[in-house]
């Protein structure tokens, strides 16, 4: 068989994906700024050091040398797991009120497990609010269980339901949200479901479903 080459990333080849709209298109939900420093700057942070720890492995791995492993999986885990959700995070969003509606897929997954969206909505609203100190809400598909399901992790490196596909994930870390909502996280909360792109939702949970990964517009290779 051969071998599938088209989602292939090397070792420290993770690129920044550009966004998908301009920085100021998802005012006044999320300013400029918070947009600008948390891409530019936040985002790249946790590529430039996935592609640091990866690339400190490949050498660990021709020296033979692991004396530094733990710390270069805490890095892996940590800036790897940044850059996956930042990069969700990017895309499932559109300016206000042009994201359109849940799609068929999306509308009859939720139903089937949570019973309507209101109670999906309450759940992942409550869910992203209450995560202590840092860390994301994620409605996620979970391909074991042929199901969504809200997860929430601290952090992001911690918690993580291994083999689920994240759907829909929502940053609420304060740097997210600090500048326009100050420690007010549920206005943010409430105010961010309204930039949901339904429309990549949906994208998403078809291929998650039918066992495709939808994973990232960021992770193609130089
Ligand atoms: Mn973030």
């Amino acid at each position: 068989m051969e071998e599938d080459l088209r989602r292939y990333v090397p070792a420290g080849k993770h690129r920044l994906p550009p966004l998908p709209y301009p920085y100021d298109a998802l005012e006044p939900v999320i300013g400029a700024d918070t947009l600008r420093i948390h891409h530019d700057r936040h985002h790249k942070a946790y590529v430039d050091g996935l592609n640091k720890a990866e690339t400190a492995l490949v050498e660990a791995r021709k020296r033979d040398d692991f004396t530094y492993v733990k710390y270069w999986e805490n890095e892996l885990a940590f800036n790897g797991s940044g850059h996956i959700l930042h990069s969700i995070y990017w895309t499932i969003m559109a300016p206000r009120d042009c994201g359109g509606d849940p799609g068929p897929c999306t509308v009859k997954e939720v139903n089937k497990y949570f019973g309507r969206g209101e109670a999906f909505c309450e759940q992942f609203v409550n869910a992203a609010v209450k995560v202590e100190a840092s860390g994301w809400g994620i409605l996620a598909w979970n391909p074991a269980w042929d199901r969504l399901e809200i997860l929430t992790a601290e952090k992001h490196q911690n918690l993580t339901q291994w083999g689920v596909i994240p759907i829909l994930v929502i940053d609420v870390w304060e740097h997210a949200y600090y500048l326009d909502y100050q420690n007010n996280r549920e206005d943010y909360v409430r105010e961010w479901m309204k930039l949901i792109n339904w429309v990549e939702v949906e994208n998403r949970l078809v291929m998650a479903r039918e066992g495709e990964l939808p994973l990232l517009l960021a992770s193609s290779p130089e």
